[in-house]
């Protein structure tokens, strides 16, 4: 747990423990006299003084200040440190980074406890969901672990007679949790931390940086953030169930700006992620004749503007702004997620759409219910596979005569020749042995129900034209239409770097809690949840 901060906000201010330490350094050391019985008791009294002292001190304060003696004291402190470093010369920038960091912290826990109190007690005692001014009201002490350290608040508290709860309206104000001690940095960088790597990696990485949180605390706290981040997407999609809502969604203009008209491309893909929920339970499971679900599909989505598709000088695809979707809570929410952020990157604004993914049934599905005017590819490298596949069936796998084989097969997908190759695979079909036969046909249905979404000359000629220096306009926008699912597919692997660890087991909440805060994190929507965080530039 974070260390505690010494002081109670008592007016004028107890000295704080870097002050005092700031004295003792000057005064040299006496060792400590033994109490009696009688003393103790004394010394008992004083602490029961001190907290009353403090507490009618917290309450009474205004302003977050700081004294001229403490402010002094800190300075001298930071002095003698820096002073020490001088005459180290094997110590270099990072310890005079550390030390200043060091020496600050205690003060600004100080003054963060300060600020804190003095905004707790210009809160008005109201309900912060009817604003009728709350009965009986009492003052209660609480912990709150910030970034600087623990702080002790003392905050007023009372019942709403509408609606019938205990109220703290500070808490509200301070963005505080009333069964959580964290506080909204503490929340956010929890989050953020766990959805990057597991807690007790989080844990060491946080104290480093000179946040002491427990693993634990990691853990729970992310959690709960996660299921913030939960309510907040089911509430921003609810608002598609209303006539306002839906109203207000078609006027919003895309994320990003568009002068011209685009292209919006969707790709899909999907993955499975273990889950531990009913560990110990197979025997009862089986007996009540089910089988225990351990493998659950992630569905993941993305979106974007093809004017938001480039190249880097190494010529590698990058996406300047993308909307993410990822989810395991089934097909049905998986499409209402991704329906609502098509919108959000401008479905409705949208010349074209384009949905891109390697050939899922229930992708292709998906596309024709929500998607209807949109166009569909399948992606190039897929339909080579399977073709490849029946080349192993033939030839055997890595063979000069599989190659040859397969190779004006590859050239009939490039030049949009789903009838020549279609001709090409059906013509095999009698020189085949019947389990290979079998094999054939399966991809003969593959490559008839997909001829349609096999449309990739244009798009290479155009990118040649493009390399010659010989396109047309049409063909400069044509060469940047992705041929595959690329995009999706790395998002996927990225997402399975922090969900798919070795020996990795998740249970439905966390795992989904989870994920969603990174998608969060991923769309640039981070301060929805952390108003007080900046913008962070989403990962592209
Ligand atoms: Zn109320």
């Amino acid at each position: 747990m974070p260390t505690e901060c010494c002081l109670t906000p008592t007016p004028p201010p107890k000295t704080s423990r870097q002050v005092r330490r700031a004295q003792d350094r000057r005064r040299p050391a006496q060792p400590e006299p033994a109490l009696n019985p009688a003393q103790e008791a004394r010394g008992l009294t004083e602490e029961i003084m001190a907290q009353v002292a403090a507490k009618a001190g917290a309450v009474a304060l205004t302003q977050a200040e700081l004294t001229d003696a403490e402010i002094q004291a800190w300075r001298t402190d930071l002095q003698a440190r820096l002073e020490t470093i001088q005459q180290h010369p094997e110590e270099n920038l990072g310890h005079i980074e550390e030390a200043l960091a060091q020496a600050s912290k205690e003060i600004l826990c100080v003054w963060a406890q300060r600020a804190a109190q003095a905004k707790a007690n210009a809160t008005p005692c109201r309900c912060h969901k009817c604003q009728r001014e709350l009965t009986h009201q009492k003052c209660l002490r609480r912990h709150v672990d910030s970034r600087f350290g623990r702080l002790a608040l003392w905050r007023a508290y009372g019942w709403c007679l509408h609606c019938e709860t205990w109220q703290f309206p500070a808490d509200y104000a301070l963005g505080l949790a009333q069964n959580a001690a964290a506080s909204p940095y503490v929340q956010e960088i929890s989050a953020l931390l766990v959805t990057k790597m597991p807690p007790e990696q989080a844990a060491a990485v946080a104290e480093r940086l000179g946040l002491k949180l427990s693993r634990c605390l990691l853990d729970r706290e992310a959690h709960r953030q996660g299921l913030k981040a939960q309510a907040r997407r089911s509430e921003t999609i609810a608002q598609l169930d209303t006539w306002e809502g839906i109203v207000q969604q078609l006027g919003r203009p895309a994320e990003g700006s568009a002068t011209q008209p685009f292209t919006l491309v969707i790709e899909i893909d999907a993955w499975i992620i273990r889950e531990r929920d009913d560990w110990g339970q197979t025997k009862a499971l089986r007996e009540q004749g089910k089988e225990p679900e351990r493998y659950h599909w992630v569905y993941m989505g993305t979106v974007f503007r093809l004017d938001q598709r480039g190249q880097t000088a190494g010529e590698r695809a990058i996406i300047t702004q993308r909307g993410y979707v990822a989810t395991r809570l089934g097909l049905e929410a998986f499409i209402a997620q991704l329906y609502r952020e098509a919108l959000q990157r401008g479905l409705n604004q949208a010349e074209h759409v384009l949905v891109v993914a390697d050939g899922g049934l229930w992708i292709w599905n998906l596309a024709k219910d929500r998607f209807p005017a949109a166009a569909q590819r399948l992606d190039l490298w897929h339909a080579d596979e399977h073709l490849w596949e029946v080349a192993h069936v033939l030839y055997g796998r890595g063979t000069p005569e599989a190659r040859a084989w397969v190779k004006p097969l590859l050239a009939h997908i490039r030049n949009d020749e789903s009838a020549a190759l279609l001709a090409s695979l059906t013509e095999l079909k009698p020189r085949l042995l019947q389990a290979q036969q079998e094999k054939l046909q399966r991809e003969i249905e593959y490559f008839k129900n997909n001829a349609h979404r096999m449309k990739y000359k244009a798009i290479l000629q155009a990118r040649k034209a493009v390399q010659d220096g010989k396109a047309t306009p049409e063909q400069i926008h044509l060469a940047n239409q992705p041929l595959g699912s690329g995009a999706i597919e790395s998002t996927c692997r990225q997402y399975q770097c922090r969900f798919k660890r070795t020996g990795q087991f998740w249970t439905t909440a966390g795992d989904e809690a989870l994920m969603c805060l990174e998608t969060f994190w991923r769309n640039g929507r981070w301060e929805e949840l952390y108003p007080h965080a900046k913008s962070p530039n989403a990962l592209n």
